[in-house]
C-alpha cells in the first residue's frame, strides 16, 4: 500500500467509525413522484431539523436542483443558515417565530408565517422600519391546535388586520397543517373543507392572487386536501418514508406513492469482538447477562449519537444476521451478540437503517426500527445524530 494522507478532520475520523448516507438519486426520484402524485402542483420541500437531520444545507441544494420551487423551515435561525450557505430559494418559516427574530426574517428575504393579529403588527413594524414591504404567508389553524385561532371569527379579525396593514405587509401564500392525515380519512375531509371556506374569505378580503397550500406528504393521499391548493409541503416523503397506515388510506391506491425510494442508510463499525467466557454478563454493574460462549460486538453507535434508553428488541444487521443489542448503550458504543452472525470481526459495519453494503439483500426499513425504538418515523431520522454523506452520482460526475 502506498502512503496515505493521514486523515485529521474530526468529520472525516467520526465518520469512519459511523454515518448517515443519504442517496441523491433517491431524493430526486422521490421529488419526481411526489410532484406526480401532487397532480403537477409547486413543491415546497421542508428541511426543517436540519432536512429532519441528514443535512439542510446540502439536501436542501440537493432539492433545489432536483426543480423544487421552495424550501420551507420550522425557525428564522434555519433560515438564516440556509441563507448563509449560499442559498437564493424562495424559503418559507412556518412556525411562527419570537417577535427579535422578526428583523432577521425581513434581512434574509425570509416568508414568515403569520397566525395573530399581534404578529401582524410585528412585521408591519419591520416594514415600517425598513420602508420596505414585508411578504408574509397567512396560517390558519384547522385543528392542529398549535399556531393562530380556532374560530372564524377570530380568523376573520387576523384577515381584518392584514387588510389594513396592506401595503406594508403583503400576503402571498395561505396555509394550515392537517393533523391527522397519515391515519384519518374523514377527519382530513373536515379541516380540508374548513381551509377552503377560509380560503374563500381569504381571497376575497385580500385578493384572488394568494397561492394556497394544505397537504404535506399524507395530505397528498387525500383529494379533498389537494383541492383547489396550488402547492404541497412534503418533507418525510422526499426522503422515501412514510407511515406505514399510510398504505390503508382511500387515495393510496393511483397515488404512485409506493414508488418512493427510501433514500437513508444508517450504519456504523464493528470495534471489538468479545466472547464472553464467564457468567458474569456485561458494561456498568454487569446489567446485561449474557452466556459464557456468546460473541458480542462493540459497536461505534451510543446516547451519544441518539440511541437512548434500552430497548429491548434494537438489532443491527450484521452478514445478513439480524444482532439484537444486549445490556444499554453507552456514551459511543453498544454491544450486540453476533454470535449468529459468522466471521464478524472488527472493522466491518453494522446496518441500522437500510441495507448491508456487502449487497447481500439483507436490510432494515427505517419503520422496523422507529418501531423498534419505540419512537414516529420523524423522530428517529432527527434522534440519530451522526456524519452525513451524501451518496450522489450527479455530484460526483460534476
Ligand atoms: C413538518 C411539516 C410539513 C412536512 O410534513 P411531512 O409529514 O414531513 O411531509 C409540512 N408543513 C408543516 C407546517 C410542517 O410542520
Amino acid at each position: 500500500m502506498t502512503e496515505t494522507a493521514v486523515r485529521s478532520s474530526p468529520a472525516l475520523l467520526a465518520a469512519a467509525r459511523l454515518a448517515k448516507t443519504v442517496s441523491g438519486d433517491a431524493i430526486r426520484h422521490n421529488v419526481t413522484v411526489l410532484r406526480s402524485a401532487a397532480g403537477g402542483r409547486r413543491i415546497m420541500a421542508v428541511v426543517k431539523g436540519d432536512a429532519y437531520g441528514l443535512g439542510a444545507p446540502a439536501v436542501g441544494e440537493l432539492l433545489v436542483a432536483s426543480g423544487v420551487d421552495a424550501l420551507a423551515v420550522d425557525t428564522v435561525a434555519e433560515g438564516v443558515a440556509l441563507r448563509e450557505h449560499g442559498s437564493t430559494a424562495p424559503l418559507l418559516v412556518m412556525d411562527v417565530d419570537v417577535d427579535e427574530n422578526a428583523e432577521a426574517c425581513a434581512r434574509y428575504r425570509l416568508t414568515p408565517a403569520v397566525a395573530t393579529v399581534e404578529q401582524v403588527a410585528r412585521h408591519e413594524a419591520v416594514a415600517q422600519r425598513r420602508g420596505a414591504p414585508v411578504r408574509v404567508w397567512l396560517r390558519a389553524n384547522v385543528g392542529f391546535n398549535r399556531f393562530g385561532p380556532r374560530e372564524e371569527r377570530d380568523f376573520d379579525a387576523v384577515l381584518d388586520r392584514l387588510r389594513q396593514a396592506r401595503p406594508a405587509v403583503l400576503v402571498t401564500g395561505f396555509f394550515a397543517h392537517l393533523s391527522s392525515s397519515a391515519h384519518d380519512a374523514a377527519e382530513t375531509v373536515e379541516q380540508a373543507a374548513t381551509f377552503a371556506s377560509r380560503l374563500e374569505r381569504v381571497r376575497a378580503v385580500l385578493g384572488a392572487g394568494v397561492a394556497a397550500s394544505l397537504a404535506a406528504t399524507h395530505g397528498v393521499l387525500h383529494p379533498a386536501a389537494l383541492h383547489g391548493t396550488d402547492w404541497v409541503r412534503p418533507g418525510i416523503g422526499l426522503y422515501g418514508l412514510l407511515v406505514p397506515a399510510g398504505r390503508s388510506l382511500p387515495g393510496w391506491d393511483g397515488s404512485g406513492l409506493h414508488r418512493l425510494r427510501p433514500a437513508v442508510t444508517v450504519r456504523a463499525r464493528v470495534l471489538d469482538v468479545v466472547t464472553l467466557t464467564r457468567a458474569e454478563g456485561l458494561g456498568y454493574d454487569r446489567v446485561a447477562a449474557v452466556a459464557p460462549g456468546r460473541r458480542v460486538a462493540s459497536v461505534a453507535i451510543g446516547f451519544s449519537r441518539g440511541l437512548a434508553g434500552a430497548p429491548a428488541g434494537f438489532t443491527g444487521l450484521l452478514h445478513g444476521r439480524g444482532c439484537p443489542m444486549v445490556g444499554r448503550p453507552g456514551m459511543d458504543c453498544t454491544q450486540f451478540d453476533v454470535t449468529d452472525a459468522p466471521g464478524a470481526r472488527p472493522g466491518d459495519w453494522m446496518t441500522f437503517i437500510g441495507s448491508e453494503p456487502d449487497g447481500r439483500g439483507a436490510a432494515r426499513t427505517a419503520q422496523q426500527v422507529a418501531a423498534e425504538l419505540n419512537l414516529s418515523l420523524y423522530e428517529l431520522l432527527a434522534t440519530l445524530r451522526m456524519p452525513v454523506r451524501l451518496d450522489d452520482s450527479v455530484a460526483d460526475i460534476r
